[in-house]
């Protein structure tokens, strides 16, 4: 009799052994792959209108700051703001500090960086996300007096700084010799608003996303950017394993362009078997495309 007890103690052990093994020594690999495909969306609406495609300032209210200028090229350079705020969906709005559009009459403020048409002005800081190259700073340099009834130069240069090029046509007001008869063209007018149609909100978006199995352990990779057009808040990474919640992972507010590399390796998977992965970014606030914030993964 008690060496039937002892057997069975021994059996007990062995088996809760046996599971310790199984459960905790990571052997047998299982690779995840990716069944999704991502969106793909059209990129090419500005033609060869500007300097590159789909430039466009964050938000259609854009913030501007005028240094050092005499009274006629600062009233010029605002009566251009407001014709332009008139004929599109832009708004242009005066600050103190950190403007999107500096404007300066001086011609030794040469622009040493950024795209620029020279001695004039353009995009100095851009940025390239999925869709658009969003413009975080433009310069305008406002130096030749304008002698038209329309303020034409600082219209010009104010298109430069929007991300418009130089136009062919000498009857624009983009040629690159000025007249006072050169008028802006409604194909440039319908660009803008076509390109400020799209709201000014973050899209965080999953990339590159990998998973290994070894044993009862989890190893992840994946990359988190910020495709939109203004800076992410704070948001959450929720990892399910065949529709269970196993890991939560807390993301930082990301700017505009930003991303995110997120690796971990040997979390511990309670479920005997894993057939399918999900990588949700759980954002509560507005987002261009909420399709690209899961992937689910499934065994290869
Ligand atoms: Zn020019």
């Amino acid at each position: 009799m008690g060496l039937k007890i002892f057997l069975s103690f021994i059996f007990v052990i062995f088996c809760i052994g046996i599971l310790i093994v199984y459960w905790f020594i990571p052997f047998g690999t299982i690779e995840f792959g990716s069944k999704s495909s991502n969106f793909d969306l059209d990129v090419n609406q500005s033609g060869n209108m500007q300097f590159y495609q789909n430039m466009r300032y964050s938000d259609s209210k854009i913030s501007y700051k005028i240094y050092d200028c005499p009274l006629q090229k600062k009233n010029d350079m605002e009566e251009a703001f407001n014709i332009i705020s008139d004929l599109s969906i832009l708004n242009f709005y005066l600050v103190n500090s950190n403007e999107e559009i500096s404007v300066t009459c001086d011609s030794k403020n040469k622009i040493e960086d950024g795209l620029f048409v020279a001695g004039e002005g353009g995009p100095v800081y851009i940025t390239k996300v999925d869709k658009f190259h969003v413009i975080l700073k433009g310069k305008v340099l406002l130096i030749k007096e304008s002698n038209c009834e329309n303020p034409n130069i600082a219209l010009h240069e104010l298109l430069h700084a929007l991300g418009f090029d130089h136009s062919e046509n000498p009857d624009n007001i983009m040629y690159y010799i000025s007249k006072c008869k050169q008028t802006i063209g409604q194909d440039q007018i319908d660009l803008i608003n076509k390109l400020y149609s799209t709201p000014s909100q973050p899209d965080l978006t999953l990339e590159n996303v990998s998973a290994v199995m070894r044993g009862k352990y989890l190893d992840v990779n994946m990359s988190i950017r910020n495709d939109g057009l203004r800076d992410s808040m704070e948001s959450k990474i929720l990892i399910y394993a065949d529709d269970e919640l196993v890991k939560e992972i807390k993301l930082d507010a990301l700017r505009i362009g930003y991303g995110r590399i997120i690796s971990f390796s040997n979390l511990w998977i309670k479920q005997i078997n894993v057939n399918k992965l999900d990588f949700f970014i759980d954002y509560s606030f507005p987002e261009l495309e909420k399709n690209n914030n899961r992937i689910s993964l499934e065994v290869d």
